[in-house]
């Protein structure tokens, strides 16, 4: 019998979840629980870290999962990773659903970085003001460079005082549209945007808005991940999805 995990916490999860709620497959969805209230599944969910590679293959044969969907964020690089290895340790079928990256156009003007450490090296000397699109994680890097002023876009109201002394951060969750960015983007005077290449279209406007604007954006490449298949639209998931529960593995 088939039984599906879904790991979510991305736009295209919640997509997935919705067209999956309409099928007979049985699908548990998993969120790393990163945001104090995320959005509703139609589905089963559970939240939490399985426990490394180790705890996700245990997970993975005590509820009798045949099908791993990673439908993580693509900087979400250590639950792929698990993924793979864990599926490949336990047998079970894996495949990757994962938004297209985003390209510079014409009118862009993008310097890439491997990182956010090299993203940080890249700001430049003289004090300027920076929209770090980056969430919340990893954002302490960025208390070696306490000239520049920061604008942060968070999700939930931090807990914490932030790591950077001259910051301020926006409580706000995407989709976001071009007429609200460029507005932030000109309310805060933002000179430069650093921002992870996470593809897709509920946090793209800010580039739109930079261009707009000639604004640099400093762009973070995505990690690596090992291979696996992956799909970018719901209907190869479905047909991956079908033929390999109809093959019995
Ligand atoms: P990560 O660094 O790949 O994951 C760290 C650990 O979190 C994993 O090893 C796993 O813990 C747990 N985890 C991650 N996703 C999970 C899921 N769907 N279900 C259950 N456990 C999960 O990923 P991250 O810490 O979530 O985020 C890394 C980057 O992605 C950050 O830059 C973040 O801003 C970005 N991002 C993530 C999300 C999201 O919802 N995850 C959304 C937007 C952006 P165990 O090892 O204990 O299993």
């Amino acid at each position: 019998m088939t039984r599906i995990l879904l790991l979510g916490g991305t736009t295209e999860a919640t997509r997935l979840a919705h067209h999956l709620a309409n099928t007979d497959y049985d699908v548990l969805f998993s969120y790393a629980g990163r945001t104090a209230n995320p959005v509703a599944q139609p589905l089963p969910t559970r939240v939490g870290g399985f426990g490394g590679v180790d705890g996700l293959s245990d997970f993975l044969r005590t509820e009798n999962i045949t099908h791993v969907i990673d439908a993580t964020h693509p900087f979400a690089a250590q639950m792929s990773t698990n993924a793979v290895s864990a599926c490949a340790t336990t047998q079970v079928n894996l495949a990757g659903f994962e938004r297209a990256p985003w390209q510079a156009g014409a009118g862009d003007n993008w310097q890439s970085v491997a990182d956010i450490q090299a993203a940080c090296d890249a700001l430049p000397s003289d004090p300027t003001q920076v929209f770090l699109a980056i969430g919340k994680q990893h954002i302490d890097v960025f208390a070696t460079r306490p000239e520049h002023r920061y604008l942060l876009r968070l999700v939930d109201k931090p807990t914490h005082p932030l790591p950077m002394l001259n910051a301020h951060a926006v409580i706000a969750r995407g989709p976001f549209d071009l007429a609200g960015d460029l507005t932030l983007l000109k309310d805060h005077d933002i000179k430069i945007i650093i921002s992870k290449n996470a593809g897709g279209i509920g946090a793209q406007a800010k580039l739109e808005a930079a261009r707009t604007l000639g604004l640099k954006v400093i762009m973070i490449d995505r990690p690596f991940i090992p291979a696996r298949q992956v799909f970018s639209n719901v209907d190869d998931v479905m047909t991956w999805l079908d033929h390999s529960a109809n093959r019995g593995v």
